[in-house]
């Protein structure tokens, strides 16, 4: 199901990110450390009660050198365009400002839900400094305190009940979901049209909550395809559209409705910060993933330049070791139409299904060649395995004392997982547990 997206808005310094990172709690990933997107983190899943959203804290996104009044603006458009339900905060200590009376002004636009938070009231006696912000019309603002974490329930309950209804998207086991995601000008685009070429091309609004997302249904070969988020790939001529963080923005939308995800990086200019950041989101929310080398026609090479691109990306993306990677060109399609084949390999492993007999095979056969470790005279002992889940495939171990199990030796059993059953493109995950 599309998960409704959530937008904080308001002028610097009323307290969003400490409430971004109040709701989004303690999901801390390792993987974002790796890829050191925690620093800046402006995009996460987040849940309340038995509802999941997404969560945007629109003040990361600058736009360059524009004037202040210009981001604000950017930031609300953003939201807007963005979101299924905007909370509008404002700083109670202040009082109505110039600034939230612009960003207010940018929101009666929308007829999308606005909720009106009033941060920065620490205790209970400081109520009355709401009343003030009746004025903006957005109806009750929501006492809260992102410091003290106090009002934030009330404030999710009424975001919650603002939630558009969801449709749920319908979602065809015979076809493949797929995203193309990188930086500005890699070539996305150019790489979708190289594809559809001659294939039939379907293109569909996406219901629910994502309505401004396109997709692209086609066959290919006898295989049904889906394109997510083409529309994200077109530019609409606004001033933030080329800004990194919101092209990583529309890139996370997408990767969460897709299947298998394509790092498209450009060729010609090697590998990006922000290609490192885009592929961490992708690893992290159990994506199928190719590498796609792109522009290769205009690279200048010789029969070392593959091998060294490669190694590049392998020292790059350590956390990537299992994608594949493609070396194309959109402008002459030189192997555009090899990445058919990749993708479908590549969600067949994601969606592959082990037979228990035959995972606990090869469990025995690996704790065998390398017994497991021990710690404190006490030893690790691994009863049993079993796949609990696809997309990505996760398996569980059972154990008499889930401490025992270190992460290197998790690695070499995830390894001896890979050289058994390829799962080439899909990343596998392991959690040990102690058996009742
Ligand atoms: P942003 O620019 O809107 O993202 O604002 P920040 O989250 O960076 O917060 C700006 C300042 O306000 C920081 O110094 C915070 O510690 C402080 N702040 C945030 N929430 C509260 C609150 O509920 N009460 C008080 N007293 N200070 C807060
Ligand atoms: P997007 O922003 O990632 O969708 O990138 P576009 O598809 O709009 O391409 C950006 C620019 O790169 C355009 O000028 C394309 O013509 C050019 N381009 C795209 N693919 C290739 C390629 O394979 N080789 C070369 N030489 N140029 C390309």
């Amino acid at each position: 199901m599309t998960k409704p997206t959530v937008a904080i808005v308001g002028r610097p310094n009323v307290g969003k990110s400490t409430i971004f990172n109040r709701i989004v709690g303690e999901r801390i990933s390792i993987v974002e450390d790796v890829a050191g997107v925690t620093r800046d983190r402006i995009y996460s899943s987040a849940d309340w009660l038995s509802h999941e959203f997404n969560l945007i804290d629109t003040g990361g996104i600058d736009i360059g050198d524009e004037p202040f009044l210009e981001q604000i603006r950017a930031q609300a458009e953003i939201a807007i365009d963005e979101a299924d339900v905007i909370v509008f905060l404002v700083n109670g200590r202040e009082g109505v400002t110039d600034a939230d009376e612009q960003v207010a002004k940018i929101l009666y636009k929308t007829k999308k839900p606005v909720v009106l938070a009033v941060n920065k009231v620490d205790n209970p006696d400081m109520k009355e400094m709401i009343y003030d912000f009746y004025a903006l019309g957005f109806g009750d603002p929501y006492p809260i305190s992102g410091s003290h974490g106090l009002g934030l329930g009330d404030l999710l309950d009424k975001v919650a009940e603002s939630f558009p209804e969801t449709e749920e998207e319908i979602i065809e086991d015979d076809v493949i979901r797929f995203s193309l995601i990188g930086r500005p000008n890699v070539g996305k685009s150019s790489l979708v049209n190289a594809f559809l070429g001659e294939d039939r091309v379907i293109v569909s609004e996406v219901a629910g909550t994502t309505r401004d997302a396109i997709d692209t249904s086609y066959v290919h070969d006898g295989q049904k395809y889906k394109i997510i988020d083409t529309a994200g790939m077109r530019k609409k001529g606004k001033v933030y559209e080329n800004t990194e963080k919101y092209s990583v923005l529309r890139a996370l939308k997408a990767i969460d409705r897709s299947d298998v995800v394509l790092i498209v990086i450009n060729g010609e200019e090697g590998i990006r910060e922000q290609d490192k950041r885009i592929a961490g989101y992708a690893e992290e929310a159990g994506k199928g993933v190719l590498i796609v080398v792109n522009k290769w026609d205009a690279v200048v090479k010789d029969d070392k330049t593959m091998n060294k691109f490669t190694t590049d990306i392998r020292e790059n993306f350590l956390f990537l070791d299992y994608a594949p990677i493609a070396f194309v060109s959109a402008k002459t399609k030189q192997r555009v139409q090899s990445l058919f084949e990749k993708v479908t390999k590549i969600s067949e492993n994601h969606a592959l299904r082990i037979q228990s007999s035959v995972l606990n095979e090869v469990v025995e056969d690996a704790v065998a060649r390398n017994p497991a470790p021990t710690s404190k005279g006490r030893r690790l002992r691994i009863y049993y395995a079993t796949q609990v889940a696809v997309k990505p495939p996760t398996f569980v171990v059972f154990v008499n004392e889930p401490e025992l199990m270190h992460f290197s030796y998790e690695r070499f059993l995830q390894n001896r997982l890979r050289e058994s059953f390829g799962f080439e493109g899909t990343p596998i995950r392991l959690i040990t547990r102690a058996r009742s």
